[in-house]
């Protein structure tokens, strides 16, 4: 990491290693589980369950919402997401969200958001227009 980076740098630079590593993960057969789905108001939930790679049998819950301009939030009840830095399970639920990696799904059925334009990009080289 570069000492004088700005924090928009920084926040991409640890979002861009979370996705590397919920990639590896997902290679390593650990991968979310889609354990609920609705459509609220305004924005489109699904909810996650990602297992924790350091404590065995540790669950963890991320929450993904993706509101009608296709921004998508999450939040995870980790150590790490509890204090809003950058942790894997979301970059993982985000991956999953954009059917970037598969994953098992304790539902049927799967909803779509409605957006009114393109996500907002989720690796770098979609952020540098390189790939879509
Ligand atoms: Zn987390």
């Amino acid at each position: 990491m570069v000492a004088n980076a700005s924090d928009a740098t920084r926040r991409r630079q640890s979002q861009n290693a979370a996705t590397d590593r919920a990639t590896i993960h997902a290679r390593l057969g650990n991968t979310p589980v889609l354990v609920a789905t609705e459509l609220l108001r305004d924005a489109l939930r699904e909810q996650y369950q990602v297992r924790s790679r350091a404590i065995t049998g540790q669950v963890y819950h991320v929450d993904l919402l993706v509101d009608r301009a296709g921004v998508v939030t999450t939040t995870c009840d980790c150590l790490a997401g509890s204090t809003d830095r950058c942790c894997w399970h979301r970059a993982a639920a985000r991956l999953c969200h954009h059917d970037a990696i598969a994953f098992p799904s304790v539902i049927a059925y799967r909803l779509r958001p409605k957006v009114t334009r393109q996500p907002a990009p989720i690796t770098a080289a979609m952020l540098s227009g390189k790939a879509r």
